[in-house]
């Protein structure tokens, strides 16, 4: 039973303490289910509050975690569009575009965690430090997004890697995911259309964390016939960040997750939350010990290292072409064949076969903490 917000947490203690229930910490928790472990889920919100997202997602991916029901639209095309052009393709596979609460409550249901409601502050000795008090777990996961709240160096503001996106959700339709680059918008950065059944998502996202982005977002809703109502915004990392630290796990933007010319992190989310939930059911089954199963993790994330890199480098290097360069280039590769090919290879940066494995065998019983 959850104690009310405002009272302390007084002697809590967990085997597990995830901090963040949103995409990351959603997909820990669902992979600890059915084991005996005490699970604990800390958020400064309800579950599912507050969307900070285009809610955009491999449909793919939606429906291997078993979370298609969320779904408001499939987007099946994309349209890409400069100054100078317009080119819409067929994808080899769709786009979801879901419904945020929704897909928070399928992914909770799937985990047997517990939740409460406090606001992290850091990292101590054998737990968190919260506004209600210190939790303390053996495991701790940070999936707090990117202030990195647990890590050594937090990040508080523009200074450092991160991309700045806001969009408006308006009342409008469509069948495609439209992507607009446009330097007389945004010098480094592009600008986005996502319908999403009765709504549509556009926004726009900067490169560079300090420029501001409402104006070019009111211009391109402007651009679209779109009304600017009902904002949200964040931060969003643009380098893969040390996924283990100060003894606890980083999952999903706190770790960098996040492609950075695309800004999609949702499903970096799931792919690391997914693989922190296999090692920490090592640790939990007595398969290895908790510095092994960061080792491990660590090394895992790390190994990714070339394909966020690669979409690093085209972040670096495509907003600096000539917009009608660019145009000549977007061109080439939007051709159905190679487009297919592209997209196919930059789906596989993060391998589906990691969600279409069957959940893990209960480990009840084979608790080895104490
Ligand atoms: C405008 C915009 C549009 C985007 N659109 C897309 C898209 O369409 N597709 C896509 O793949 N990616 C998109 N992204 C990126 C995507 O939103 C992130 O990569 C993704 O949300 C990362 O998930 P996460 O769980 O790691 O972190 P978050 O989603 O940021 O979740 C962090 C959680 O931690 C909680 N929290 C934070 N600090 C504390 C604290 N101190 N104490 C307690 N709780 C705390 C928050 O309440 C939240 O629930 C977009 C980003 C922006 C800004």
């Amino acid at each position: 039973m959850n104690r009310r917000p405002e009272q302390p947490l007084v002697d809590e203690r967990a085997d597990v303490v995830v901090c963040g229930a949103s995409f990351a910490g959603l997909a820990v928790a669902r992979q600890l289910a059915g084991t005996a472990a005490d699970v604990l889920v800390l958020d400064r919100d309800e579950i599912g509050a507050h969307p900070t997202s285009a809610c955009a997602a491999p449909m793919p991916w939606l429906e291997a975690l078993g979370l298609e029901s969320s779904v408001k639209q499939e987007l099946p095309f994309m349209r890409f569009t400069t100054p100078h052009d317009s080119f819409r393709m067929r994808l080899p596979w769709s786009w979801g575009a879901f419904d945020y609460a929704e897909l928070c409550r399928l992914l909770w249901n799937q985990s047997g965690a517990r939740f409460e409601r406090a606001l992290v502050r850091g990292r101590v000795d054998g737990g968190v430090r919260t506004d209600r008090g210190i939790v303390r777990a053996r495991l701790v996961v940070d999936a707090l997004g990117w202030r990195r709240v647990l890590g050594s160096q937090p990040f508080a503001g523009t200074g450092g890697p991160l991309s700045r996106g806001l969009e408006v959700h308006p009342s409008g339709g469509g069948d495609a995911l439209d992507v607009v680059i446009d330097r007389s918008l945004l010098r480094r950065g592009y600008c986005w259309r996502v319908p999403a059944g009765d709504e549509v998502r556009v926004g726009a996202g900067s490169y560079d964390p300090c420029v501001a982005v409402k104006q070019p977002t009111a211009e391109v809703a402007r651009r679209f016939g779109l009304a600017t109502v009902r904002h949200q915004g964040n931060l969003i990392p643009h380098r893969l960040r040390p996924a283990a630290e100060n003894g606890c796990f980083f999952v999903g933007d706190s770790a960098g997750h996040c492609f950075a010319l695309s800004a999609e992190g949702i499903r970096g989310a799931f792919y690391f939350g997914i693989a922190c939930g296999r090692e920490l059911r090592r640790v939990l089954a007595g398969e290895a010990t908790v510095e092994e199963a960061l080792a491990a993790y660590g090394a895992f994330s790390a190994s990714h290292r070339s394909g966020f890199g690669i979409t690093y480098a085209l972040q670096r290097v495509l907003p600096a072409l000539p917009p009608r360069a660019l145009t000549l280039v977007i061109r080439a590769l939007s051709g159905q064949r190679l487009g297919d090919a592209i997209f196919n290879w930059y789906l596989g940066l993060l391998p589906l076969t990691l969600a279409e494995e069957p959940m893990p065998e209960s480990a009840r019983g084979q608790l080895a903490l104490g």
